[in-house]
């Protein structure tokens, strides 16, 4: 059987990973948070204090290959993603500070190609369920399954404040909406790659759904998919 990838992007915590590792547990299928990706090259650059700006500093960080990811269903995030030797949890992901500068290190082109790189080599190794910001549109444009996940900034900051509890991270709502609103904001405005919905992307506002429904009402789209294809 051919591989299937589903690509599934949308605005900060719009529940894109929690839909996408539930939609690849439904499937029986492997699951990769680009995010992660870009959030492991931020702590990485903390800890070597590269500056966010640093482009060509931040590129030779991804092709020293210290920046590493490893599908695996049983790990605790879905996934495993290592910045050095160090493997990264929840709590070094989502810190504050990591949250802080992660669009603007995930804005320079050079740094996008690189993790664009290391993302097709995944997808080209079989069946995946992807969650990023550009994956319908760079990564995986002929992806079968695209789906956009929005949903209105007050659902999102309730999500995010419950992501961030479970990862024993400090948060306060006001903090968050705003947090939220300006990576939205670079995201979608940076000049490569921005935060956009591909045009044969399946839109979904998820303000008033749970995460089951949302990854039924996506399953559903792929069995289609399949019955077609
Ligand atoms: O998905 P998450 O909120 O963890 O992503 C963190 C940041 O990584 C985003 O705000 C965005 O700047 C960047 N990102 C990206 N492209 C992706 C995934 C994430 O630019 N495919």
């Amino acid at each position: 059987m051919r591989a299937l990838h589903v690509a599934i992007d949308g605005p900060a915590a719009s529940g894109k990973t929690t839909v996408a590792r539930g939609l690849a547990a439904r499937l029986h299928l492997l699951y990769l948070d680009t995010g992660a990706m870009y959030r492991a090259l931020t702590f990485l650059a903390l800890q070597t204090r590269t500056e966010a700006d640093n482009a060509a500093a931040l590129r030779h960080l991804c092709e020293a290959g210290l920046i590493r990811v490893e599908l695996d269903a049983a790990a605790p995030l879905g996934f495993r993603v290592f910045a050095g030797d160090a493997e990264l949890g929840e709590a070094a992901l989502q810190s504050n500070e990591v949250t802080a500068i992660v669009s603007t290190v995930a804005a320079h082109p050079a740094v996008r190609e690189a993790m664009v790189a290391a993302q097709r080599a995944i997808a080209a190794r079989g069946s995946v369920v992807m969650a990023g910001r550009d994956i319908g549109t760079v990564v995986l444009p002929d992806a079968p399954v695209k789906i956009f996940l929005t949903a209105s900034v007050d659902a999102r900051v309730e999500r995010r404040r419950a992501q961030l509890a479970r990862a024993g991270v400090d948060s306060s709502t006001h903090l968050l909406k705003e947090e939220i609103e300006e990576r939205d904001r670079l995201d979608a405005g940076r000049a490569v790659a921005p935060l956009l919905a591909a045009p044969d992307a399946r839109t979904i506002d998820s303000s008033e759904m749970s995460a089951d429904q949302v990854v039924e009402t996506i399953a559903a789209i792929v069995e289609g998919v399949r019955a077609e294809a």
